[in-house]
């Protein structure tokens, strides 16, 4: 079933202990897109400027992903730039350039809204809404990741949002801030009266938490010796999870424990190296080979 994705197509400035790139493709629909796109159809609602190269286009065109609802502006296109500490485990933004995205108007073509599977990614609430709003129908299963900035700055939107959105994906600090509890499973029953049913919390080194009414399933995060750039870990992630669902056409609990699974499996692949590297030199074949490999390192007697 075809997955509907808005959100940020960007030029990412990146600098981490393992080395420095001044301008690469980023941006977190477009890790999304990438990961997802090795288990389904994309439909990819954005905005990019005249800067936008035709190589990065080339990168999306020639993968699953449909890119009729990425509108051309005159202008730049969105510029992110972020610095790692030694131990990747702490980011500081550099630069924040919204450019074309300021005036983002998201317009889903009509071939785009009978989408079933939608994610909306980190964006400003209203324009998720927005998005929600041209879909047709109920779609299977809609998910979204906000951040702190639209916690703290639009909260009245952002709980609009929620109320209409089934899973909420976002990171741990993001989940205490939202819920103003510290502890995620009291966070989780505090963010249910929001509207989702479904809570996931992405947890970096520490894997991934699931939170629903069947109860709590976690995923460690693969464990890897030189992680270079953890840079949209969180949207490949996120790809991986919703990829995988659109791919199978079920929200059922077994296929929401694997797609837990396939969304470390596709954000361990993306800290590999830095920005999109490891995604575009990746085959199908090593991500079941990884999810093989999670398989064996959680299993166990009793
Ligand atoms: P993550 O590492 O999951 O936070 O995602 C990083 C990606 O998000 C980068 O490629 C950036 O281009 C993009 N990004 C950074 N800040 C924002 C923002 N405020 N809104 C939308 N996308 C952003």
């Amino acid at each position: 079933m075809s997955l509907l994705v808005v959100g940020s197509v960007a030029y990412d400035a990146l600098e981490s202990p393992y080395g420095k790139v001044e301008r690469t493709l980023g941006g977190a629909a477009t890790y999304f897109s990438v990961s997802a796109s090795f288990f389904t159809h994309v439909n990819l609602v954005g905005i990019v400027g005249d800067d936008f190269d035709p190589k990065d286009e080339a990168i999306l065109r020639k993968r699953s992903i449909d890119i009729e609802g990425l509108e051309r502006k005159e202008g730049k296109c969105f510029f992110w730039a972020g610095r790692y500490s030694e131990n990747l485990n702490e980011r500081v933004t550099l630069v924040t350039d919204l450019n074309v995205f300021a005036e983002f108007k998201p317009r889903l073509p009509e071939k785009y809204r009978n989408s079933e599977f939608v994610f909306l990614a980190n964006i400003a609430p209203d324009l998720q809404s927005d998005v929600l709003h041209q879909v047709k129908g109920t779609p299977k299963l809609v998910a979204m990741d906000t951040m702190n900035y639209w916690i703290e700055r639009t909260n009245a939107d952002l709980r609009e949002t929620l109320g209409h959105v089934d899973i909420l994906m976002i990171n741990d600090s993001e989940t205490r801030q939202l819920s103003s509890e510290h502890n995620l499973l009291r966070a989780a029953k505090h963010i249910f009266k929001m509207g989702p049913s479904t809570l996931v919390v992405k947890r970096g080194e520490y894997g991934a938490m699931l939170v629903d009414k069947n109860g709590v399933f976690s995923v460690p995060a693969f464990p890897l010796e030189e992680p270079h750039d953890p840079t949209g870990a969180g949207d490949s992630f996120a790809g991986g999870f919703m990829g995988y669902l659109a791919g199978a056409g079920s929200t059922s609990d077994a296929s929401l424990r694997r797609a837990m699974v396939y969304g470390s499996v596709l954000g361990s692949f993306t800290v590999e190296r830095f920005g999109l590297e490891r995604l575009l030199k990746l085959k199908k074949s090593e991500i079941h080979a990884r999810a093989r490999h999670f398989s064996k390192l959680t299993q166990f007697k009793l």
